[in-house]
């Protein structure tokens, strides 16, 4: 029997319009658009399409968004200076940094400048901190959006055995630790780990974030586990598919989640839903 298909896209819809009803109460309270502002270093392509579509989401769910670009020449004390201004800025709610920063900046740096109640990436060091303590934070937005698609298909997670395939500060990590938070029992792989398959055969939800396409194959996938597939990986004839081979293992899994289709769409509308927690913590409303 085919496996459940756990759809991002119908969920970022219904994500969309909670988001759009929390904005619109917001804005009432501060009387004002809630305000992401997104810095760029340097024009990368890819990175001014992701900057536009920022921008298109918060105008579609009033939200607002100030687009700051920065010259490719922009050296690190300006760079700190802009964040340290946007840090201490009262109308701004939430920063967002254009990652990788070109060669030659350093993040740490960039960082200590950055107020933990505005990282809507959930990449600074107290929110990486405050989620591997268990605490409340600002969570980076794929890993939560991962657990959003488990939450709202309903797939259980407390005393589950689950897996994460990676452990990036961004992706991989978090994702194991929203898990745990969550009650599962959670083995972390990674590259060193020997016998993937035998790991993963073991566990009720996979978690796959290892941007290697086709590493997970059906065989390696208890009948009726819940895989959740953060790889984006884009082959040569242009096409993008996960770390997971899909047509294999949807016959095998209980619930799957499609790419593209799954944990993408859903990984920028949670950076909504930080930027209305960010903003509601910050104000204290
Ligand atoms: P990184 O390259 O930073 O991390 C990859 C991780 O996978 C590393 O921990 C690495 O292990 C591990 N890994 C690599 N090869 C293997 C292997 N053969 N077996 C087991 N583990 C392996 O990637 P990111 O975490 O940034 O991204 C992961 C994937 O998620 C990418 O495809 C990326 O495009 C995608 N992504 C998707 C998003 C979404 O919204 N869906 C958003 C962000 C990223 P080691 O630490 O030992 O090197």
């Amino acid at each position: 029997m085919s496996a459940q298909i756990l759809d991002g896209r119908a969920l970022a819809q219904e994500l969309r319009a909670e988001a759009a009803a929390q904005i619109a109460e917001l804005r009432m309270r501060i009387d004002r658009a809630p305000t992401i502002a997104v810095v760029q270093v340097g024009d990368d392509p890819a990175a001014t399409r992701y900057v536009r579509s920022i921008d298109r989401l918060c105008q579609s769910l009033g939200a607002a968004c100030r687009a700051i670009a920065l010259p490719a020449t922009t050296d690190q004390a300006d760079l700190e200076a802009t964040v340290s201004h946007l840090s201490a800025d009262d109308r701004v709610d939430g920063i967002l940094l254009q990652l990788p920063l070109p060669a030659g900046l350093s993040l740490d740096g960039v960082l200590h400048r950055l107020v933990p109640e505005k990282d809507l990436d959930g990449i600074h060091p107290i929110n990486a901190g405050l989620l591997a303590q268990g605490r409340p934070a600002l969570t980076p937005n794929t890993p939560a959006g991962g657990m959003e698609l488990l939450r709202r298909y309903g797939i259980e997670v407390r005393g589950k055995r689950a897996a994460v395939v990676g452990r990036s500060a961004i992706v991989g990590r978090p994702m194991a630790l929203l898990l745990l938070q969550a009650d599962a029992t959670v083995t972390i792989c990674h590259s060193r780990t020997p016998d993937l398959g035998a790991v993963l055969r073991e566990c009720d939800i996979i978690a796959a974030a290892a941007g290697r396409p086709g590493l997970i194959t059906a065989e390696m996938i208890k009948p009726g586990a819940t895989v959740i597939d953060f790889g984006t990986n884009v082959l040569a004839d242009g096409s993008m598919v996960g770390d997971v081979d899909y047509a294999g293992a949807v016959e095998v899994a209980g619930a799957i989640t499609p790419v593209p289709g799954g944990t993408g769409p859903v990984t920028n509308v949670m950076l909504m839903q930080n930027l209305i927690k960010a903003t509601r913590t910050r104000l204290g409303i």
